[in-house]
């Protein structure tokens, strides 16, 4: 049998330049001081980039140029719009085992971004990109960019801090100098791109701000809550809302979002969130600087700052697509298997029980138990509800006829959703979301349960009636409208 180590070392050196990342760069090296170790050495540099852009592929000059400015926020000024590959070979050799992470990290959240990107944008069909090269080396670029935009306002920032320290020892230190300075850079740096590439940056933001705006919707804190009103959750000290963090977004069974990833990569630039969330001083000084530089390049600063994140792509697949049940064309607003997990991103739990039978809607208790049992568990998955939704047998006739395979727009899955959910919730069998409780007579018709929650709390009330005054849910939830008219 062949040993590793007999093979010929240019054999070795074609192993160690194909590997997929560093961690893996890191493991065959160690296999042999002598051997392995030894190829490394002698061929530093071209195995390292190699490996570096099988990991991140070729955005790997504006990757890397945000691994260095994250430590060296001075430089990116100086570095000025050198994002050539030479450049990075050169880096990359004297990268420290934190920066490789890094770089591993972050490729891989942009990575997802772009899966992301792609399904919302361009194929609904694929939850993983169909980008073009070309789309995806631009969409990329553009997110490297903002990125060090995001961590020049962080040092800014930081500045900022210092010189209040030390105003009274410099004594002729004037704020508003060091200021318009710090503005004059930054316009400066961002004119030096070309108008195309400026358009890019502008446009990848918006796409963020979607990306936030579904996973804040997704949030099972913040089910039937609309972005505006999540973000004023903030709460701890840094200014960041704590629900934003990972660690309350335990959502990996949805693996498309995967924000844990998403929102470390955020986390790790406070700025880049900041300016995300649209609501923040990054994203008042980014539309700030924008305006200038559009003044400084002579551009109009309202199409400017217009640009869409379609910008990034040639051709929509299924642009024209109809939704199989009302015929609408709705192209990417449709939903079928491959993105039904974005519902959780557009959806909310508040229509899909207004069809609750009878007074249930109005009760409060009956409506915790599904919102806290149900929507509000950490574990809630929007894609498996919806395969058991379309799978569920209805025990009455419906008028639509829906097929798991075909596509909907939102109304009409809202349509779906609203119509079987009572039905469906019902035939789960109870210990699932409530302690086993004895049934009202006046089940679902119950007034009782509405006004005195002991009673609400003690017997069960999502049940048919079996004493009533002979009134169908539908007349006796118009009786109670009546009433209130
Ligand atoms: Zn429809
Ligand atoms: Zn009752």
């Amino acid at each position: 049998m062949v040993q590793f180590t007999d093979l010929p070392t240019d054999v070795v050196d074609t192993i160690l330049t194909s590997l997929p990342d560093f961690r893996t760069l890191s493991a065959a090296i160690k296999v042999s001081k002598v051997y392995t170790y030894a190829v490394f050495n002698s061929h530093r540099q071209t195995i390292l980039t190699s490996v570096a852009l099988n990991l991140v592929g070729p955005s790997l000059p504006h990757a890397l140029k945000v691994v260095h400015c994250r430590d060296q926020p001075d430089e990116i000024i100086n570095l000025k719009h050198d994002e050539s590959m030479e450049a990075s070979k050169a880096f990359l050799t004297s990268l420290t085992y934190r920066q490789r992470r890094f770089v591993e990290k972050s490729s891989s959240a942009v990575q997802k971004l772009e899966d992301v990107f792609s399904q919302i944008y361009k194929d609904r069909r694929s939850p993983t990109s169909v980008l073009t090269n070309a789309e995806s080396l631009r969409l990329r670029t553009a997110l490297y960019r903002i990125w060090l935009f995001c961590i020049f306002i962080e040092q800014w920032n930081n500045d900022d801090d210092d010189g209040d320290e030390n105003e009274d020892d410099d004594g002729n230190e004037n704020p508003w100098a060091r200021w318009n300075a710090n503005w004059d850079a930054v316009v400066a740096w961002l004119a030096e791109y070309d108008t195309p590439d400026l358009l890019d940056v502008v446009a990848v933001a918006p796409f963020l701000q979607e990306v936030l705006r579904r996973i804040m919707n997704s949030d099972p804190e913040n089910v039937g809550a609309v972005y505006g009103q999540c973000s004023s959750v903030h709460s701890s000290e840094d200014g960041v809302p704590q629900s934003y963090l990972p660690t309350e977004f335990p959502m990996q069974s949805n693996p498309i979002h995967n924000p844990g990833l998403v929102y470390d990569l955020l986390r790790d630039q406070r700025r880049w969130k900041e300016l995300i969330e649209g609501s923040e001083v990054s994203a008042a000084m980014f539309k700030i600087a924008l305006e200038k530089v559009c003044v400084a390049k002579n551009l109009n600063a309202e199409t400017t700052l217009a640009v869409a994140p379609l910008r990034f792509i040639n051709e929509v697949h299924g642009a024209d697509d109809k939704c199989f049940n009302c015929d609408e064309v709705r192209g990417m607003d449709l939903y079928g298997p491959p993105n039904w997990h974005f519902l959780g991103g557009v959806m909310s739990a508040t229509p899909i029980t207004q069809n609750l039978p009878g007074l249930l809607l109005r009760s409060p208790i009956e409506i915790s138990v599904i919102s806290n049992n149900f929507f509000n568990r950490d574990d809630f998955d929007w894609g498996a509800f919806t395969v058991e939704i379309f799978d569920f047998e209805m025990p009455v006739p419906e008028e639509v006829v829906w097929d798991k395979e075909q596509w909907y727009c939102q109304t009409c899955i809202t349509k779906l959703f609203t119509t079987r959910f009572p039905w469906w919730w019902m035939a789960r069998p109870k210990s699932e979301h409530a302690p086993a409780k004895e049934n009202c007579w006046y089940g679902w018709n119950c007034r009782t349960q509405l006004h005195r929650p002991g009673h609400a709390l003690k017997l069960n009330h999502f049940c048919e009636p079996t004493r009533d005054d002979g009134k169908s849910p539908e007349q006796a939830w118009a009786q109670v409208q009546d009433s209130d008219a």
